[in-house]
């Protein structure tokens, strides 16, 4: 979503609009995922239709294809479909004007690797209260079930002034809260220049130093990240969240199975106890903390018994929400060239199994908020019935009240918790807060001048 936002603000910029349909638009881009087979496949059958239109249409009209389907299948994409004018890889969202200029003259593939350049262009944001701030590109883990790394290339940091420049126009224009995005967000920093000035041996920005350097950024009232590795959540990182009065108290941090063994395998570099240690240690200085997570069921060789292990993880840390998937081989992926892998029916079983339980951890760990007043941040009308307004609690869980959600858009409102279900509740307003005055700053929290001097000792 980010990077389709990035795609259509540099398109605004020089002069394009949106359409609605896509039968009267000049350009089309599909911005694809290739993370699982099922998200690569809907491209092929979107595209069939496309190509037919374009040999029938008069005229020109232009067919792209951007984001990880398009970087892993490049000039094949190109060939098996000769319509495409271009396919271009996700480190390439901001330049797609340029590739447009190209593409007058002949088909353009756009995916080598490349330094993502920093960008002066606007996203054009779907939301005006609540935006995606990206903070590190790429990954640098070897997880052997994944295609990322060969999508998305090298970890690229942004430069902490960047980030922070992009956050205060964001509180500027009325933006309130802000999500700092990354495939492995909490490894911010591994390659950017110099060490901490203490003497620590840290480098000179962490994820943990970035927070503490963004979160006075005026009109701001919350931050939230993702996506966390567990191998990155320091101990550090913990206690910053839980100074930092603006950093809400929801986690996601995916933990893929509770079988070491299986861990190994897939090269997470942590085990099922240290997970249960992070989570714990959040909880000590958040008791109230959400937790969320990724998980997969289905990796090669996985047991009965380990896939058991994965379903008592997730009794035992008793997570708000999991994101469950199937493991699905990826190309150019170790596990996918595996022989031990897992038939289909029964990762479909297990899959199924494990929805259960997550469906039923969830529901019991929403009732905590039965009967609580909350802080909800009003995102606007429920789509599905006017008269009620939605918005979210810190905690990332959504809320339905009635009320005005034109008006009440972007304000902070107090909601009394009537109904807790597993993944939204519904309430009662109890006061508008409206939008608070600039959050008194925790006495760790950097001053501008401590910040800016730690910016140049970086530089
Ligand atoms: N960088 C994040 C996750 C990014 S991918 C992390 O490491 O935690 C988002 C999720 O897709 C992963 O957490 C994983 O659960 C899932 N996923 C990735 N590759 C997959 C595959 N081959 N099959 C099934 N699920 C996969
Ligand atoms: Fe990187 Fe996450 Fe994929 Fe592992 S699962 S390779 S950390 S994106």
């Amino acid at each position: 979503m980010a990077d389709s936002e990035r795609m259509a603000g540099v398109l605004e910029s020089v002069g394009y609009v949106g359409s609605e349909d896509a039968s009267e638009a000049d350009v089309l881009i599909y911005n694809t995922c290739s993370i699982r087979e099922k998200a690569e496949q809907k491209v092929y059958s979107a595209l069939g239709k496309q190509a037919k239109r374009k040999r029938e249409r008069v005229g020109d009209l232009k067919i792209v294809v951007a984001g990880c389907v398009a970087q892993q299948e490049g000039q094949t994409l190109l060939r098996r479909v000769p319509e495409l004018d271009i396919v271009m890889g996700p480190q390439f969202a901001n330049r797609i004007n340029e590739l447009l200029d190209q593409a007058n003259d002949a088909q353009v593939c756009a995916t080598e690797q490349v330094a993502v350049e920093e960008d002066i262009t606007t996203p054009r944001r779907e939301s005006n209260i609540t935006a995606w701030v990206n903070v590190i590109y790429g990954c640098n883990e070897k997880c052997t079930y994944c295609v990322v790394p060969y999508t998305r290339g090298a970890e690229q940091s942004r430069r902490p002034e960047d980030i922070r420049r992009e956050m205060m126009a964001l509180g500027e224009a009325g933006y309130k809260e802000v999500t700092l995005l990354g495939q492995n967000v909490d490894a911010y920093g591994r390659d950017l220049p110099g060490m901490a000035a203490d003497a620590s041996g840290r480098r000179a920005w962490t994820f943990t130093d970035l927070l503490r350097y963004v979160h006075d950024v005026p009109g701001i009232e919350r931050i939230r990240f993702a996506t966390s590795h567990p191998r990155y959540f320091t101990d550090r990182l913990v206690r910053a969240c839980a100074e930092l009065p603006k950093l809400c108290e929801f986690f996601h941090i995916p933990f893929q199975s509770g079988d070491n063994d299986i861990l190994k395998a897939m090269k997470r570099g942590y085990t099922a106890e240290r997970y249960k240690e992070i989570i714990n240690n959040i909880r000590r200085y958040m008791p109230d903390a959400s937790i969320s997570g990724d998980v997969i069921v289905g990796f090669p060789g996985e047991t009965e018994e380990q896939y058991q292990r994965t379903e008592d993880l997730v009794r035992e840390i008793g997570f708000d929400r999991v994101n469950t998937a199937a493991y699905s081989p990826r190309p150019n992926t170790p596990a996918a060239e595996w022989e031990n892998q897992v038939a289909d029916l029964i990762k479909s079983d297990r899959l199924n199994r494990l929805n259960k339980v997550v469906m039923e951890v969830a529901t019991e760990r929403a009732q905590r908020f039965q009967g609580r007043t909350l802080e909800v941040l009003v995102e606007g009308p429920n789509p599905k019935n006017p008269a009620q307004a939605f918005g979210r609690i810190r905690h990332n869980k959504l809320v339905y009240f009635d009320g005005d959600g034109k008006s009440l858009r972007g304000q902070l409102v107090m909601v009394r918790v009537d109904e807790c279900n597993a993944f939204s509740m519904f309430g009662e307003v109890v006061e508008v807060v409206g939008a608070r005055a600039a959050q008194p700053g925790h006495e760790q929290v950097l001053t501008e001048e401590q910040a800016q001097a730690q910016v140049l000792a970086a530089v």
